[in-house]
């Protein structure tokens, strides 16, 4: 029963990774303020530059979620929800990202003992990503297992909401420039200005890091 109960709590954080992930790549614009930069902007470069992030230690990749989660556990807590079940949708939201980079990253980056946990497909294997990010990249958005995907993608769960909210509030999917034909009809845009800024700043940084240690 518990093992149901766990697999079943690991499917929930995994739809939310999904979730968050959907409204990351469809809304949201770069201007906006805080969440431009924070989230619209990083994202972006995820889908223009796949291996960009892979650079990022724990921290980096996972100080926002933190934040969330300490928020939904404080509100749990403060409800008398504050269940294991809760807390781990939260420790598990809070390490999305992580467990998404890691579907990025060589086996020799990861290491052995995460490796093992993708050959076992008890974390999401970088082949089953690996569709996230073929265009038009409006699939499998869910980050922590190869279970859910399939699944949400069949049912055509994230075009039907996204048809829902254009219905509702006349809002449309963001453009996603890096999608060379996309149902949009966007074509081969350039990538944004501040791309290449980043990029070579992060180049830069990495020289010196080589050269002065
Ligand atoms: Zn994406
Ligand atoms: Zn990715």
């Amino acid at each position: 029963m518990v093992i149901f109960e766990i697999i079943g709590t690991v499917l929930v954080a995994d739809f939310l990774s999904g979730v968050f992930h959907w409204l990351e790549d469809a809304y949201g614009r770069e201007n906006w303020p805080i969440t431009g930069r924070l989230i619209t902007k990083p994202n972006i470069l995820h889908h223009r530059d796949a291996r960009f992030f892979t650079r990022h230690g724990w921290w980096q990749s996972s100080w926002l979620l933190l934040c969330l989660g300490l928020v939904v556990l404080a509100g749990a807590w403060a409800c008398g929800m504050l269940t294991w079940q809760v807390s781990l949708v939260v420790i598990l939201g809070i390490n999305a990202n992580q467990v998404h980079k890691w579907a990025h990253r060589m086996p020799s980056e990861n290491g052995p003992f995460i490796s093992l946990l993708q050959r076992a497909h008890l974390v999401q294997t970088p082949r089953h990503h690996a569709r996230h990010h073929t265009d038009p990249k409006d699939s499998h958005y869910c980050v922590l297992t190869n279970l859910l995907n399939p699944i949400l993608d069949g049912i055509r769960l994230w075009e039907g909401l996204e048809r829902v909210i254009r219905a509702l509030f006349g809002v449309s999917r963001r453009i996603d420039t890096s999608v060379s034909i996309s149902r949009q009809g966007s074509e081969n845009k350039p990538p944004p200005e501040w791309k290449s800024r980043i990029s070579d700043q992060s180049a830069g940084d990495r020289f010196r890091r080589d050269q002065f240690g």
